[in-house]
């Protein structure tokens, strides 16, 4: 088990950069997730990490070794691909032990070393499988397996569960998670499901355009997000163009209320967000109650979804089921409430989603 530091680590292709300037440190035994959408650079960022690529520049430190240059076969790292790269020409038993027998371990060994690792990804029974004969989970714990045969410092996760259909992927992320536990192991999964990110991760690096956007617990990240691209990309906002003053956020005639400190110069555009399950349609308290139109109205079973049109523009409100949810109508005048603890204020000046 160790701990891993990223150090001002940069990647160019040509004139694609990449990776831009990450710092980063993976603490011994947590599960960080390197979330972000398409090309923002979180696969480059893993292959660095396992030394499948070198970097532009900077160093990595494994448990205080700089191992920058140091091969991929030389670091004792377990990867698992999107695609699981298992060898269909060997059994289950044999691609688990494969990489043990090309070490040099006897045979004997290696086999009984794989069926405790079968036994530990649920698999005991499946040994003499060929890989064609089993389903798609069953692979992924396959690959699983035969990635922590040599017992590695750091495990590496490319995108693994999205061979998987939904339901299977989500029984996985638990029981990659409560596995992952039980071993203590380091270990840093690249994923652009932000669900699967929540529900695995003890930690979430956020990354677009090669950047760190914002490192920190699922909590953190959800409900303080650093940036407009985070609250944007990490669950739901809806999101207003407005302007700071002394005593709030101007948009348009509304001023709104903000409870936490403003550290935006008065005249300075600002992006207000709110969740849309923070925001409420009633007027329980008197702090930011707008008049707003019922546009449309989805049920989409756990949660009811109200879309409104207000002084602010529009915005979607968000009901679970089993709240007091008053039945609306399309066209109905009812209050929107946003609490101003649930307002969240960035600068104006910068996109909510970045360009990729
Ligand atoms: P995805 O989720 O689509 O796999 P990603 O976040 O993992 O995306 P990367 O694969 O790391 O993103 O790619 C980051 C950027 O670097 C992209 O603009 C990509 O086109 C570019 N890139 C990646 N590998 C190479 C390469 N070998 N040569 C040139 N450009 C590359």
């Amino acid at each position: 088990m160790a701990g891993l530091v990223l150090k001002d680590i940069v990647k160019e292709f040509g004139s694609v950069r990449a990776v831009e300037r990450v710092d980063l440190t993976f603490a011994e035994g947590e599960l960080t997730a390197l979330l972000g959408p398409s090309g923002c650079g979180k696969t480059t960022l893993l292959r660095m990490i396992a030394g499948l690529e070198d970097p532009s520049f900077g160093q990595i430190f494994l448990s205080g070794q700089d191992i920058t240059l140091l091969p991929a076969h030389k670091r004792k790292f377990g990867m698992v691909f999107q695609s699981f790269a298992l060898f269909p020409h060997l059994s289950v038993r044999e691609n688990v032990a494969y990489s043990l027998t090309i070490g040099g371990v006897s045979k004997s060994e290696a086999w009984a070393k794989a069926d405790t690792l079968l036994d530990l990804v649920q698999l005991k029974t499946f040994g003499d499988r060929r890989i064609g004969e089993l389903s798609g989970g069953q692979r992924q714990r396959v690959a699983i397996a035969r990635a922590l045969a040599q017992e590695p410092d750091v495990f590496l996760l490319d995108e693994p569960m999205s061979a998987l259909d939904a339901k299977l992927r989500e029984e996985m992320q638990v029981e990659l998670r409560l596995l992952q536990q039980r071993l203590g192991i380091t270990t840093i999964v690249v994923t652009h499901d932000q669900r699967e990110a929540m529900t695995m991760a003890d930690r979430i690096v956020v990354m677009s355009n090669g950047r760190v956007e914002q490192s920190g617990s699922p909590q953190d990240i959800y409900h303080r997000p650093a940036n407009a691209f985070v609250a944007d990309f990490i669950g739901r906002a809806n999101f207003f163009d407005g302007t700071a003053e002394a005593g709030g956020i101007r948009v348009g005639e509304t001023l709104l209320t903000v409870k936490k400190p403003l550290n935006f110069t008065p005249g300075r555009p600002v992006r207000v967000a709110v969740r849309p399950e923070m925001a409420a349609l009633d007027d329980a308290q008197p702090e930011n109650v707008l008049p707003a139109t019922v546009t449309f109205v989805r049920d989409l079973g756990p949660v009811r979804d109200i879309h409104l049109d207000t002084a602010l523009g529009r915005m979607i409100v968000e009901y679970a089921l089993g709240e007091e949810a008053p039945v609306f109508s399309v066209g109905q005048t009812v209050p929107v409430r946003l609490p101003p603890d649930h307002l969240h204020v960035f600068p104006g000046d910068t996109p909510a989603m970045a360009a990729e």
